[in-house]
């Protein structure tokens, strides 16, 4: 079994940290870039299995970057879960667009998360999209 790589895409060291420590936790392998150009950088160099991408980043946003990731043949089938504070319908909607293939609100539910996380990496591979809300 092939150690899955995860990229997380997250200018708070904050909750970069949380999200590595979740991922880790789990047997994954963790990359981190802090910056749009850092991510893109990365993923162009070694596509990784799965990015976890904040859509607030300074400079290039998020849904930027996963645009860019989208527009690339050798990236477009890394699935991108895009992270918000702004849990608003359209941002949902432009998340879709951007080509993300899940989206979760902040604060995140962390267990389903991993769950969507090892979904999305699973055998199973779902086209439809996964939305999950923590806002009570
Ligand atoms: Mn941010």
């Amino acid at each position: 079994m092939t150690t899955e790589k995860i990229l997380i895409v997250e200018d708070n060291p904050i909750n970069r940290e949380l999200l590595r420590d979740l991922l880790r936790a789990r047997g994954y392998k963790v990359w981190e870039a802090a910056t749009g150009p850092e991510a893109l950088r990365l993923v162009k160099a070694s596509p990784p299995d799965l990015v976890v991408m904040d859509l607030q980043l300074p400079g290039i946003d998020g849904l930027a970057v996963t645009r860019a990731i989208k527009a690339e043949a050798t990236t477009r089938h890394v699935p991108v879960v895009a992270l918000t504070a702004h849990a608003r319908k359209s941002d949902e909607a432009k998340a879709y667009e951007a080509g993300c293939s899940a989206y979760i609100a902040k604060p995140m539910d962390t267990r389903a998360f991993v769950r969507l996380v090892a979904t999305l990496l699973g055998p199973q591979e779902g086209g439809g999209h996964e939305t999950i809300s923590t806002q009570a």
